[in-house]
């Protein structure tokens, strides 16, 4: 073990000390999010809404899900051409971005003067480094689903859940801070506070949008039309009532056809057990052909589309057949956390800046390297598998963090107790001796 394997071995076993603290954030969120995922993998199994369980509707799926996901990775640069060819057509606006630092200098070309971004859906646009740019830049960001509103209002800086980032609040918490910032004194239920925020807010999204932000849920390289799933409506306001909608997103987003993209979408929301209330299916800027027949763009919808469409490490992940590889068939549904082992132990610390989990650690692997993955825990992996065994496209998770352990032993970053497992294996057969 080196000197940066010890100093990231403290690290850690701080961070693990810190999250067992009573009256920690880290302890308070932990205490949280074993709870959810009890309550989340349980309802796998309930048929409460629909005639079979989610975990038999990803069951259903799964054949036809590996090998569109198999396919569109082989053929990867074909799916992008071809998506991008329509699109252009449909008059989006289309970027190809070799690298993130391309996407960024081309989201901020498109963003102008403008000085203020109204955003929703984050993932893809933290992982291409768009949030730290506009940050850098001091745009200002606003956040408008309302779990990132709340992780914005209570400043909360540690890594949350992507699906719903501020659901460890409680009604007590945001009633008291909505009384601390704004001096309105709500009653404690979440109805008042949705109240709240649909009197106070939703006027901004239908009134002052100029610049939208997104990602995608999917998007049909066969017709080049977006998908994106919600429930708040908040998506549907910022990507209707604004000038400009920049959807930015890494190109295997991308899937074969339209039918594609909405079984995605929808098993995005089946596998949360969230309901998707709308689904927007963006095919190009608002149009209208009612005045002799001229086609004019900008009606009462976005005027203009743009997509950034980013590739950074996916293609060479797939020409090279890197660890992450199988990384690439990834539809982004985040639901392997909830069995997570290491998840359900350490919270908000087996974690990455990309959000909870291993999907968010080989993220930053991906982009920092090995030791801002051990720096996130990944030691805490007990290499179980039960990520891989959930997930709907058969990702195995488990065997790439297995292949970063390799690589963090070889370089002197594994935690000394493995050291010593190693050591007696090797001399007494026995790692328990
Ligand atoms: S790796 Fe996780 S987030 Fe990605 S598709 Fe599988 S279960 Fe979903
Ligand atoms: S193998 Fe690791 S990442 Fe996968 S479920 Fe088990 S503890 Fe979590």
């Amino acid at each position: 073990m080196n000197e940066n394997g010890k100093k990231l071995y403290e690290k850690v076993k701080r961070n693990v000390e810190v999250s067992q603290e009573e009256g920690t954030l880290e302890k308070q969120f932990g205490n949280f999010w074993k709870f959810a995922c009890t309550i989340k993998t349980r309802q796998h199994d309930l048929k409460y809404l629909y005639e079979d369980s989610s975990r038999e509707f990803v069951d259903q799926n799964r054949e036809n899900l590996v090998k569109m996901r198999v396919d569109f990775v082989d053929h990867m640069e074909s799916y992008v051409e071809q998506c991008i060819e329509i699109m252009r057509k449909k008059n989006f606006i289309v970027y190809y971005a070799k690298t993130n630092e391309e996407a960024q200098k081309i989201f901020m070309q498109e963003l102008g003067d403008a000085k203020i971004i109204y955003k929703s859906k984050s993932t893809e646009a933290k992982d291409i480094g768009i949030i730290d740019v506009l940050k850098k830049n001091e745009i200002k960001i606003k956040e408008t689903d309302l779990g990132d509103v709340l992780v914005q209002l209570f400043e909360y800086k540690l890594p949350s859940f992507q699906v719903g980032p501020g659901a460890h609040f409680t009604e007590e918490e945001i009633a008291n801070k909505i009384k601390e910032i704004y001096g309105i004194e709500l009653e404690p239920k979440a109805q008042a506070i949705v109240d709240y925020f649909r009197n106070t807010y939703r006027n901004e999204l239908l009134n002052d949008v100029k610049i939208s932000l997104t990602s995608a849920n999917a998007i049909s390289a066969e017709d080049g039309t977006i998908v994106l799933g919600e429930n708040e409506g908040n998506i549907s306001l910022i990507t209707r009532a604004t000038e400009k909608h920049i959807v930015v997103c890494g190109i295997t987003k991308i899937v074969p056809t339209i039918f594609d993209a909405i079984l995605v979408t929808k098993l995005q929301s089946r596998i949360n057990n969230v309901s998707f209330n709308y689904i927007s299916l963006i095919s190009g800027p608002s149009n209208t052909s009612d005045i002799q027949g001229t086609s004019v763009q900008g009606m009462y919808g976005a005027k203009e589309v743009v997509v950034i469409l980013v590739d950074d490490w996916r293609t060479k992940a797939a020409r090279e057949n890197l660890i992450y590889q199988d990384f690439l068939k990834c539809i982004g549904c985040k639901s392997c956390i909830y069995p997570c082992t290491a998840s359900r132990a350490f919270g908000n610390i087996y974690a990455s800046k990309y959000g909870l989990g291993a999907t968010a650690i080989i993220r930053d692997y991906i982009h920092n390297g090995i030791e801002a993955a051990v720096n996130d825990g990944l030691f805490l992996c007990t290499g179980c598998e039960n990520c891989y065994h959930w997930c709907p496209v058969s990702i195995n998770c488990s065997e790439i963090l297995k292949d970063m352990k390799k690589e963090a032993t070889e370089k002197g970053l594994a935690p000394p107790h493995l050291e010593q497992y190693k050591e007696k294996i090797f001399k007494d057969k026995n790692p328990f001796l």
